[in-house]
């Protein structure tokens, strides 16, 4: 097993170990099988970020699904958190009377979840279902709270698993704090 001793040296932190990850997700996965039990899913996963949290949350869901990937990226207005968000919005992807879970890897203003989720009632699902790894504890400028979120963590800028800081990051196994 390789470790991957040059991204952490560049850590203040581990936030959340990987075992800690992998045992939380398993029972997400368990919630989330147990509640579409009958039903066939279509997934949205939103990338780059929810890399890897979709693929080791779907390969433990036993159920029938397609999966949807997503571009999102939101650009912030300086400190004014007037948010705008530009989604590539997939060609042939059929959402109506679908049972969708939208899945992101952590949830931080709110813009994103809420600016997607409105695209997608537009295409009048069955249902619609949220689902995020990270819920950061902070004033949202977006109301948002997701059906199904995994840790709930300070407001710290978080890198790995997915998630990066100027591309950098994303195949960190843990979850951590940047040093300043
Ligand atoms: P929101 O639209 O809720 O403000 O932000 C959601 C998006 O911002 C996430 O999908 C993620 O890409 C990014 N983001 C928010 N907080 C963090 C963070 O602490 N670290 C990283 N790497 N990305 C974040
Ligand atoms: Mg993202």
């Amino acid at each position: 097993m390789t470790t991957i001793t040059g991204l952490l040296s560049d850590l203040d932190r581990v936030l959340l170990s990987t075992e800690q990850i992998h045992a939380r997700i398993r029972e997400m996965a368990a919630q989330i099988e147990a509640d579409y039990a009958g039903q066939t899913l279509t997934v949205v996963a939103l990338m780059d970020g929810a890399l890897f949290f979709v693929s080791d949350l779907l390969r433990q869901i036993d159920l029938p699904m397609q999966i949807v990937t997503l571009g999102a990226s939101s650009y912030h207005g300086s400190t004014q958190s007037s948010g705008e968000i530009t989604i590539q919005w997939p060609k042939n992807a059929q959402f109506k009377g679908q049972h969708v879970l939208l899945l992101d890897d952590i949830l931080d203003t709110g813009l994103t979840l809420t600016a997607i989720s409105e695209r997608l009632r537009q295409e009048q699902p069955e249902s619609l279902r949220t689902a995020v790894l990270l819920d950061k504890k902070r004033l949202r400028t977006h109301e948002a709270s997701p059906d199904y979120c995994g840790f709930e963590i300070a407001d710290e800028f978080v890198v790995g698993y997915g998630m990066d800081y100027q591309g950098r990051f994303r195949n960190l196994p843990c979850i951590g704090i940047l040093k300043p």
